[in-house]
């Protein structure tokens, strides 16, 4: 059909450009994978859970106040499954539920969500998730689930993390339903608070396979600017001094340390901040669908760059 013959096409364009740096893309819907693939990606820098859950009609947590919890992780089963049946053996970050409050208000169950005056400093991500263990045991559960049919290509990774103890937490939670961080599966966090970007050397003595920078929440955060806000959206950029020192520093010292580096939010599909983090070492950058092309081209060109300014260099000191 029409959607195949597309897929092919798009493979055989972007199979010729070989990168040190992998590309990678994100995925937000199970439905989406297919697409993400055709594009030659080398895996999945975001696999974002939120679509999944939320496409229930059903607040998470009431799967889990009714007793519903294998219905839960059957949906997660299901959609991870399309998601790493495609991309297989190439990895899959799986990123864990980070939905703000205001985001499940007209779900089922959504009336007993709190009001909160500010959802995205709010109850979300890793906070809520280790007050409300319970949903990240169900992923968990799912995870194992794949790794038992022989999909060890599913890695986990952690949202908004501002503290080490909440890693060591979350491992306790995998650890709880027989799910080993590192040894069963790769287990890394999202970089998107200024905190984790300042003491990362503190969460890499906890133990990390990997980070991946959420440029988004971490320009928020930074710049002090609500990611939503018209008013304040001119101010709002990746690229102000501040965002890019806290970028190469996690670089770096994650570099030292054998942590691998990657960049999962919208700045991984500028081609402005994407030179500046190939340029600084990063392992990998993962793009929107559309942009993985142009972003592939753009890192091939950092790199031959790079590598021709090596061999002047090596030729010169002769
Ligand atoms: C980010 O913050 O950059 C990110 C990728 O996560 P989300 O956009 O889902 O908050
Ligand atoms: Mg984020």
């Amino acid at each position: 059909d029409s959607e195949e013959s597309t897929t092919t096409q798009t493979n055989v364009s972007a199979a010729p450009l070989i990168t040190v740096t992998d590309v990678k893309v994100n995925v937000s819907m199970a439905e989406a994978a297919k697409k993400a693939y055709a594009t030659g990606a080398d895996g999945v820098g975001l696999l974002r859970t939120e679509h999944m859950m939320l496409a229930t009609g059903t607040v998470p947590y009431k799967f889990i106040d009714e007793g519903r919890e294998d219905e839960l992780v059957k949906v997660l089963v299901d959609n991870i499954l399309k998601v790493v049946d495609v991309f297989y053996p190439k990895t899959v970050w799986y990123r864990t539920l980070d939905a703000p409050t205001d985001e499940f208000k007209t779900l089922e169950g959504g009336e007993n969500e709190p009001d909160e005056a500010n959802p995205m400093l709010g109850w979300r991500g890793i906070r809520r998730e280790i007050d409300q263990p319970d949903i990240l045991k169900a992923e968990f559960k799912a995870i194992k689930k794949l790794h038992e049919q022989g999909y060890t290509n599913v890695g986990v990774m952690l949202p908004l993390l501002h503290k080490p103890e909440e890693l060591r937490q979350a491992k306790e939670i995998a650890r709880s339903v027989g799910l080993e961080p590192h040894k069963d599966v790769d287990f890394g966090m999202m970089v998107e608070t200024p905190a984790a970007a300042i003491i990362i050397e503190d969460f890499i003595a906890e133990g990390l396979d990997f980070i991946s920078f959420g440029t988004n929440d971490l320009t928020q955060y930074t710049l002090a600017l609500d990611r939503n806000n018209e008013l304040v959206a001119k101010h709002y950029s990746e690229a102000h001094p501040a965002i890019i020192k806290l970028l190469k520093s996690v670089i770096k010292k994650c570099k030292a340390a054998g942590v691998t580096t990657s960049i999962c939010g919208q700045a991984g599909s500028k081609p402005e901040i994407v030179e500046i983090l190939v340029e600084a070492g990063i392992d990998s950058i993962s793009a929107n669908t559309d942009a993985v092309p142009t972003i592939r081209k753009i890192v091939a060109k950092v790199e031959k760059k790079i590598m021709l300014e090596a061999a002047k260099k090596a030729l010169m000191d002769e």
